[in-house]
Order: structure tokens, then sequence, then C-alpha cells
């Protein structure tokens, strides 16, 4: 049985806290309540979102007009007690399952611990960090196709993961409704891939254990804003606010001119095809927005160049004002349109 609410305040549904009210809403906890909901919205013409653990999104001051359907199925299910695969609930929060998987001794996700959100969210963007991303160890995302209108199950190649790309947000997007994700997570080490992780195990005479590496990880995040903890002003944000772009190898004699710098001084990965990943904190930091920069009531974390944050009362519209200033700038410079990472609501 649906229980659907009226004018829900959706800014405390979110990490960032901010925007309007749904006109409807309503949180889903059986797969059969997702048709179902579908229905009542197509019956008096409203249009549907769908809402995870509100980490990765924008909502607008005035709200949405149509039905907000929060994912909220949840269980996590070992396949069999003695194999590393796993099915979620996409309602699970990840976090959660990413403690569960290490309890198992199962590898895969740890590098990804402290991640706010839920599972079902995860495969949308790709989710990634410190070496990982969710792409490597998903076997399969449980659906419903509200095109075909029914359940059905994409395997890790149907999903066409990317650097924050899916299906989910990009072709496809609006089309599935993540009920379930199953991933296939390995017995074997942590991964220590990542440079800042290395460091942090320097000149130990044993190998961390997973548990170790997780934790290692929300430390690292905590110290820079990036873990959800009650009264940090700094993680009430989206996490990074813009994706690292990519960009054609010739920009960068460009923005070496504009800085009058050396070309090898920039920080540059190959991205292939003659393209170049540019980390866009960097560029932000070289336009003037630096961490702390305040504007009104928004602004950008003390201690996370990419992380704009609602400093106390901010309103979307100065959270998209902010924005604005610092795509135009940072275009106007080097040449370079940055990408939002969150999602607008509507
Ligand atoms: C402090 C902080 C740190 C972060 N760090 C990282 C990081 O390191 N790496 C990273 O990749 N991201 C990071 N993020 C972003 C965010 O946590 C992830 O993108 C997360 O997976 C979003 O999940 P969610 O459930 O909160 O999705 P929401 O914010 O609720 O929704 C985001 C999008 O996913 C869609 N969606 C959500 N659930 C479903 C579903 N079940 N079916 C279909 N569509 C769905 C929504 O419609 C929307 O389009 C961070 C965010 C914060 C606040």
């Amino acid at each position: 049985m649906l229980t659907i609410r009226e004018n829900q305040p959706l800014a405390p549904l979110t990490t960032f806290g901010i925007g309007g009210p749904a006109r409807y809403f309503v949180a889903v906890r059986t797969a059969p309540e997702i048709p179902e909901a579908l229905a009542w919205a197509e019956a008096r013409g409203l249009p549907v979102f769908i809402l995870g653990g509100g980490s990765n999104l924008l909502v607008p001051d005035n709200g949405f007009g149509g039905l907000v359907m929060q994912i909220d199925l949840r269980g996590v299910i070992q396949d069999k007690p003695w194999s590393p695969d796993f099915i979620v609930g996409a309602g699970e929060p990840w976090d959660q399952f990413v403690d569960q998987a290490i309890e198992a001794n199962c590898a895969g996700v740890e590098c990804l611990a402290g991640i706010p959100g839920s599972t079902g969210g995860t495969p949308v963007q790709n989710v990634g960090a410190y070496g990982q991303e969710v792409s490597q160890t998903i076997r399969q995302v449980h659906v419903y196709d509200r095109v075909d209108k029914q359940f059905r199950q994409l395997n890790n190649h149907e999903c066409g993961f990317r650097y924050r790309e899916s299906i989910f947000n990009t072709t496809a997007r609006g089309r599935y409704i993540v009920t379930a994700v199953v991933f296939l997570l390995h017995y074997g080490k942590p991964n220590l891939s990542y440079a800042d992780l290395q460091k942090r195990f320097e000149g130990r005479l044993r190998s961390p254990k997973l548990r170790e590496v997780a934790e290692a990880v929300r430390d690292i995040r905590r110290s820079k804003g990036m873990l959800i903890v009650p009264g940090d002003a700094d993680c009430r944000s989206a996490g990074s606010f813009f994706k690292n772009p990519i960009v054609d190898a010739n920009l960068i004699p460009r923005i070496a001119g504009a800085l009058d710098i050396e070309a090898s001084s920039i920080p540059q990965w190959l991205a292939g095809n003659g393209k170049i990943k540019i980390p866009a904190a960097w560029l932000l930091e070289r336009a003037g927005f630096t961490k702390g920069f305040v504007d009104g009531a928004a602004g950008i974390s003390s201690r996370h160049t990419l992380a704009l944050i609602n400093r106390g009362n901010a309103t979307f519209a100065d959270i998209e004002r902010l924005q604005n200033c610092i795509i135009a700038t940072v275009r106007e410079r080097f040449g370079i349109t940055l990408e939002r990472e969150p999602v607008l609501l509507g």
C-alpha cells in the first residue's frame, strides 16, 4: 500500500541541504510498489524523479512539482556463503555495505569507504575514489524499465560504464530505476594503488588488512571534509562539484601561456585519443577559487577546492551563482568548460 505525502521538504533529504519541497513524495520499500507509484503519477500526468540518498543532488528553490520516489529497497544477500557475490538492495546505505563486505573478508570496495548515498546510486555515475570504481566489481544491475514496463537485469557491459558515467546518467537517463546491484568481489588483498594510501602504510612490515585500508580512506576523507560528519560545515555539499575535464592535449600550451608556467608543470593524465584529463581543482585554484572562498551563503570548502558548500542558509540560487561564476572564469582563462557532477532535480 503506497503512502504518498504532499509538500515534502527535500532539503533535509540531501547532503547539500538546499531547495524546496516535492509536491508529492513516496518512499518505496518493495519492488511492486515501483510500477504502482509510476501508475499513480501517470494517471495524474505528473513527472517522477528517483531519489536515493540525496548526496549527488541539487534541488531548485521552487522544489519539484511532480512525484519524488525514494528507493528504500533493503537487504544484502551473500549469494552463497562461500562465494564473494553480493546482491544489495538499492536502498542500502553504501557505506554500510562496504563494511559488510569487509566483514566477510571480501576485497573490491574498500577504497570506496565513506562515500555517502545509497547503493542504487553508485552505478549511476560509476562512483569512484582512491583507485577503485564500482564498475570494476558490478556484475549486474537489477532495474525496473520504465519504457518496457518490466523488471530486468543489465550486465556490466550493458551499463556502459565510463569515468563518472553510465547509461543511467547519459543515453538512458530516467529510463531505469535501480532496484538492486550485484557485486562480484574477491578474497584478496586491499587495493593500494593510490599514492595517498601507499604513503599511509609505508614502512610497515605486514600488509594492511581490508578494514585498515577502509579506515585510512575514511580518515583521509574526514581530513578533506569529504566524509559526512554531523556539524562539519565543509561537508554540507554534494562532494566534488565539477568533473575533471577531459580535453584536447593541444590546450596545454594555452593554459601554460595563460599562467606563464612550463607546460610540463601542469598536472595531467593521458585519457586516450589525444586527450588528457586535468584536475578540475587545479584549474579552480589557478582561476582564483581557492579553499575557503566565500560568496555570501555559498562557498568553497576550507579543506577541498572541488566541494562547493552551503555555508548556512544558502539557496539553490546562491550555489548556482557561484557555479556559473566559476565556469565562466575558467572558460575565459583556459578555454575549458567545466561540467557539473551533481544532478539537478527536475
Ligand atoms: C561528502 C561527499 C563525498 C562524496 N564523495 C564521492 C566520491 O568520492 N566519489 C564519487 O563518485 N561520488 C562521491 N560523492 C557523490 C555521491 O555520494 C555519489 O554520487 C552517490 O553514489 C550518490 O548516490 P545517492 O543515493 O545519494 O544518489 P542521489 O543523490 O539521491 O541521486 C543522484 C542521481 O542518481 C539517481 N538515482 C539514485 N538512486 C537511484 C536508483 N535507485 N535508480 C535510478 N536512479 C537513481 C537520481 O535520480 C539522481 O539522478 C560524494 C558526495 C558527498 C556529499
